[in-house]
């Protein structure tokens, strides 16, 4: 039981949210906006000097058709990837109010444009801000600093505290100095997903789950905790647990996305020098979530891309390589293999085996899937831009599995209500971005900032209006409840 006496605490907000992300940030600027007077206090793990959460390392990029549509087979593109699992209402949801929180996020001064991606070939038209994720969060910083609301840095929410009714009524927190507890009128968990937590990917996720780091180092500051307080208040799960979005990334560099998103021009092998997956399958957005998975299964957890210099001139070739580190290179194939650290003779043996089986039937095209094929004895087929590797110097980068953010979290509700296993609202407890779950089997690529930034603008609005009922009804609630 986590009831609190009012005189137990240290200060008292309208709204406090937990999490300066772009969801955190959309929910904190929202309910400032829609009642100027409500006092609003924002609570973040991390300094000030990086502050942002995962969404100032991402990408960004927004499954848009222009800066506030959605594409327009969203909905059955989300729900199948997932295999029927995921929640249908809450995309149908997602698709209805983007364009309104895209709006907003356009008057907030964020800038999308439809610019080159790391994917030089793709199944869906993407935007993202100029510059990636950090150009969302720092205008809705420089927004929220310009209005009255707090901003607590290097504060990590630990407990949420409830009434004798169940309802949340603040929140405890702990900074250097020890904890302290804070009555809210309700409080927006929108502090991420588990991937930053090594025991709760364990768990969840399994063996070999400590071999997954965060991408970034924003991930790592999301720990579960949002999670662990929702589930001791009651909060119902929703989301495949043992699954996250997985990027492989080169393992040498720390820069924000250290892809090599080439990889379906080259091979990819593992420490055996055998190729053990078809690297072209499908375009590379919908292929390198899948190569990061299987790249995990391999010994060690590590492969490598392997290219030859035919590569270089695919044209936006540096738009897909996000390492700053560079790669392996030799003049032959058997010296590359040395200086990999591979057996001798194995990536020799296998070059030579998917050379001989290229095909030549069709000509290679590198923006679309050409079906340029090669199948080699004892090897997987590459279906597609399977040419021989031919042109030296040849190279090769590392890969392994990254964790971008976990699938499984906590419930809600299409108006951003954390909800019990019974569908109940827990009252004054709103959630938004990747702590809440939503994702199964596959991620469905350029959907969560989107979500983030959409459903934590529907929790400030309605967390602001139940603390402070004259900032008006609630919205997002759904139909007939
Ligand atoms: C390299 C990279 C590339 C990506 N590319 C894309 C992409 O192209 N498109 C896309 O849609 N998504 C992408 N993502 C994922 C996406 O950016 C995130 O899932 C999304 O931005 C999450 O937003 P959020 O607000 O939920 O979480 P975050 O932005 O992570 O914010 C959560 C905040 O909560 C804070 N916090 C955690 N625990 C506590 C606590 N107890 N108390 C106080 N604060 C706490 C954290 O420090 C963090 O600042 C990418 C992510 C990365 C890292």
């Amino acid at each position: 039981m986590n009831e609190t006496a009012t005189d137990a605490f240290d200060a008292e907000f309208d709204v406090v949210v937990v999490g300066a992300g772009a969801a955190g940030l959309s929910a904190a600027l929202t309910a400032v906006e829609t009642d100027p007077d409500a006092r609003v206090a924002v609570l973040e793990r991390s300094a000030r000097d990086i502050r942002g959460g995962n969404t100032r390392w991402s990408g960004a990029y927004l499954r848009l058709q222009d800066i506030t549509t959605p594409v327009s087979n969203l909905v059955d593109y989300a729900v199948g990837a997932s295999k029927g699992y995921a929640n249908r209402d809450y995309y149908e949801a997602l698709v209805r109010e983007v364009p309104e929180a895209f709006d907003w996020l356009h008057e907030e001064g964020v800038v999308l444009k439809n610019l080159p991606t790391i994917f030089l070939t793709q199944s869906a038209s993407r935007y993202q801000p100029v510059g990636g994720g950090v150009n969302i969060v720092e205008p809705l910083f420089a927004r929220l600093e310009a209005t009255d609301a707090t901003i607590l840095y290097e504060v990590a929410a630990e407990t949420l505290l409830t009434d004798a009714s169940g309802a949340v009524v603040g929140v405890r927190v702990r900074d250097a100095d020890g904890t302290r507890n804070l009555r809210a009128g309700a409080v927006v968990l929108a502090c991420g997903g588990f991937q930053g937590n090594s025991e709760l990917m364990t768990k969840y996720v399994g063996r070999n789950a400590y071999r997954v780091p965060p991408i970034s180092r924003g991930g790592a500051n999301n720990r579960g905790d949002g999670l662990r307080m929702a589930l001791a208040v009651g909060a119902a799960t929703e989301g495949q647990f043992d699954l996250f979005h997985a990027e492989p990334k080169d393992p040498r560099s720390e820069v924000a996305e250290a892809v090599v998103m080439s990889f379906p021009y080259g091979i990819l092998v593992n420490t055996a020098g055998e190729r053990f997956m078809d690297e072209a399958g499908k375009t590379v957005d919908l292929t390198y979530e899948l190569v990061a998975r299987t790249i995990l299964q391999q010994e060690d957890s590590i492969g490598y891309a392997v290219f030859d210099q035919q590569v270089t001139s695919v044209p936006g070739y540096e738009h897909a390589i996000g390492t700053d580190v560079d790669p392996i290179q030799a003049d032959s194939i058997e010296e590359l293999e040395a200086l990999i650290g591979l057996p001798a003779g194995s990536l020799a043996r296998t070059v030579t085996g998917f050379n001989a089986a290229c095909g030549t039937d069709v000509p290679f095209d590198w923006s679309r899937l050409d079906g340029l094929a090669a199948r080699p004895a004892g090897q997987p087929v590459k279906s597609n831009w399977a040419r021989p590797l031919t042109d030296g110097p040849f190279f090769a980068y590392p890969q392994i599995c990254a964790n971008v953010f976990t699938f499984g979290g906590v419930k809600t509700d299409l108006a951003a209500q954390v909800i019990t296993s019974d569908g109940h609202p827990i009252t004054g407890l709103y959630g938004a971005g990747e702590m809440t779950g939503l994702y199964y089997e596959a991620y469905a690529g350029s959907t969560s900032v989107m979500r983030s930034i959409t459903f934590g603008r529907i929790a400030g609005r309605n967390a602001v209006r139940l603390a402070l009922p004259a900032a008006g009804a609630p919205v997002g609630a759904p139909v007939g409840a």
